[in-house]
């Protein structure tokens, strides 16, 4: 659907740091354009679906697997220590989607004192984003 931001960015008519990351059959991961900080991957469905309660049993099956992989890729392949997810779907048009957002080894701030300050600081520069949604692939294609 053009007009929608998830959607567009999908279908490459605007453009992601980095390009896409990676995808299954209904979901697709590229890096996150919002304040999540270097290596945040953006995990959204290609349909339109409003809610995890009304995911397609396709979508449903492939989520916890596909999520798996990006955690793991964030982890062992950007060098985190952790992984966090959020998740908030309110905006129309609905696509289900999740940010998987790392917590590097230096840093200080643990969970919403680190989400509050990735939101000061603002969205991460472009040539970042990119190189991280690179080694994320390469890292990807390895495991
Ligand atoms: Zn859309």
């Amino acid at each position: 659907m053009e007009g929608c931001l998830a959607c567009d960015a999908t279908a490459g008519r605007i453009e992601v740091p980095g390009g896409m990351i990676a995808e299954t059959e209904h979901w697709h991961a590229d890096h996150c354009i919002g304040p999540f900080g270097v290596g945040a991957v953006v995990v959204k469905t290609k349909e339109h679906v409003g809610d995890l309660w009304h995911l397609p049993d396709g979508a449903a099956d492939e989520l916890g697997p596909f999520l798996r992989r990006i955690s793991g890729a964030i982890v062992d392949g950007l060098g985190a220590e952790r992984a966090y997810l959020t998740m908030w779907v309110d905006k129309p048009p609905l696509h289900v989607h999740m940010v998987v957002y790392p917590r590097w080894p230096d840093d200080r701030d643990r969970a919403l004192d680190l989400q509050g300050r990735r939101w000061e600081e603002g969205p991460p520069a472009a040539a970042e984003a990119a190189e991280a949604a690179e080694r994320l692939r390469i890292h990807l294609r390895k495991a």
